[in-house]
């Protein structure tokens, strides 16, 4: 049974990017004082102003209306957030370091330094970033040293699992919460601080399963469960390649495997593979940790994962060769002279977030063979254009695929799925499709005349 919650803690989420932004937005709608800090003032100027600084569907109502209602407010000062909050959640960004494995602890350990040298009274700070393991012991070592000794100030850990694209939702109700903590006091803080969650649970006849857990298994629990997606993810993409070779047909294969409720229907479509600015960094940093621990061996398959996962990205290449016809030397297929439509660019839809994206990945790989290239995605754009400034980008699906020889299909938005495969035959130079999500109608197309490829499925023409 958690504890009694008592009076409402007041609320800061430090690092306000995806993660940061939409919770302390949700929060605030949930009925808490809420601060977002940054040292980004571009972002918190716009978040102030009632903007949020990337896409996320439901979020910018959201904003405005918490910001009026005066339960949100925003800050670039670490003094402000200090004074502010009972309960300091870390949200900041913890991406892969320059040498390509472990997580980059430089922004988490100059947001905890800069707040508990403020601190004047007793608080919880609380880890959401996904980090190593072993990163809440550390944090309790810095903030012991920064932190005046006699405010008590505790360390607690919360992983998150928000979806991009869906964040709102699982923000306002989780399938589940975990905290890993010490002390009864971070228990019962923490619970308080998500009483609003349970609350809204219970007017719904939901039950929010709750998970109270020590530090290290709190931290694992993040990292395990991303490991366990991009897992199966792999494992689908493996089947198709095991299909492209015997002729079967992958979509197929993972309906009739995800009937069995041991394996399930969800995340089982090949394509691709997945990308985002968290499972493949992810994926290194754990066994980067594992290998410092000592436990390689037991994630010496996350590498092979990976290496599926990269796969799929020069799978694109080589089909977009087979059907232009073009003859692979051995630097790669040579595209130079064709026209190629790349229809997304962010790693999933309803995103505007381009980091390590298939999409983009594969676009590259095609503009590196030679082709020429044309972009284009509902939201990624901007983004787009910073990451990969060397490709050309178009203002619509029309502009993208006109007088293309071939397009490819690698970000499943609706409105490519949706698309007419008629109305775009007729500004393309010649009906050839990748389908690198299998996210459309295959006969429909191929009745358009369109030759059709898929990921992991037979030739259709
Ligand atoms: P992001 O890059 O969108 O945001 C990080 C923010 O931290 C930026 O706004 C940056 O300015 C800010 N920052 C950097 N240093 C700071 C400091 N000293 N003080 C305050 N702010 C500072 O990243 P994100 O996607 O929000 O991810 C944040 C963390 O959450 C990462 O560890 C990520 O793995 C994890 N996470 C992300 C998601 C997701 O879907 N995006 C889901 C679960 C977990």
């Amino acid at each position: 049974t958690p504890p009694s919650g008592g009076a409402r803690p007041r609320l800061a989420f430090l690092g306000t990017g995806y993660l940061g932004a939409t919770y302390a937005i949700c929060f605030a709608e949930l009925g808490y004082e809420v601060l977002g800090f940054d040292v980004d003032e571009a972002k918190i100027a716009k978040l102030a102003g009632g903007a949020v600084p990337f896409h996320e569907p439901g979020l910018d109502e959201l904003l405005r209306r918490n910001l009026a209602a005066g339960r949100l407010r925003f800050t670039t000062s670490y003094k402000e957030t200090a004074d502010f909050a009972d309960v300091h959640f870390i949200c900041v960004g913890t991406p892969q370091r320059a040498d390509g494995m472990g997580a980059d602890l430089v922004y988490v350990e100059a947001a905890v330094t800069g707040l508990a040298q403020h601190l004047t009274r007793k608080a919880l700070i609380v880890g959401k970033s996904t980090v190593p393991v072993g990163t809440a012991e550390w944090i309790e070592q810095l903030v012991g040293k920064h932190a005046p000794a006699d405010l008590g100030v505790e360390v607690a850990w919360s992983p998150e699992f928000l979806q991009e694209g869906f964040a709102v939702e699982d923000v306002l109700r989780p399938n589940r919460i975990v905290i890993g903590v010490k002390t009864e006091w971070a228990n019962a803080m923490l619970y308080a601080a998500h009483k609003g969650v349970f609350d809204l649970a219970a007017t719904e006849d939901r039950e929010v399963p709750l998970v109270v857990t020590d530090f290290a298994t709190a931290e694992l629990v993040k990292v395990a469960a991303n490991a366990f997606l991009a897992t199966k993810i792999s494992f689908i993409n493996a089947m198709a390649e095991v299909c492209e070779v015997a002729g079967g047909d992958v979509t197929q294969l993972a309906r009739a495997i995800g009937y069995d409720p041991r394996i399930g229907n969800r995340f089982l479509q090949a394509g691709v593979g997945f990308g985002g600015g968290c499972l493949p960094k992810d994926i290194r940093a754990f066994q980067a940790r594992a290998q410092e621990l000592g436990a390689g061996e037991a994630l010496r398959f996350l590498h092979e994962v990976d290496l599926i996962n990269l796969r799929r990205r020069t799978r694109v290449l080589t089909l977009a060769a087979e059907l232009l016809d073009r003859r692979s030397g051995p630097a790669g297929p040579d595209l130079s002279g064709t026209r190629i439509a790349v229809l997304g660019a962010t790693f999933k839809p309803n995103s505007d977030d381009v980091r390590d994206a298939p999409s983009l990945a594969v676009a590259g790989l095609l503009a590196k063979a030679g082709a020429d290239v044309r972009v284009y995605d509902p939201e990624g754009m901007e983004n787009a254009r910073i990451a990969q400034p060397d490709l050309t980008y178009e203002p619509s699906m029309a502009d993208a695929v006109r007088g293309a020889d071939l397009v490819c299909v690698l970000t499943e938005w609706a409105d490519f799925r949706n698309a007419d495969p008629n109305a775009i035959g007729e500004l393309v130079a010649a009906r050839r499709v990748i389908d690198g999500r299998n996210c459309l109608d295959a006969s429909l197309w191929t009745h358009a005349g369109w030759e059709y490829r898929g990921m992991g499925r037979p030739e259709r023409t």
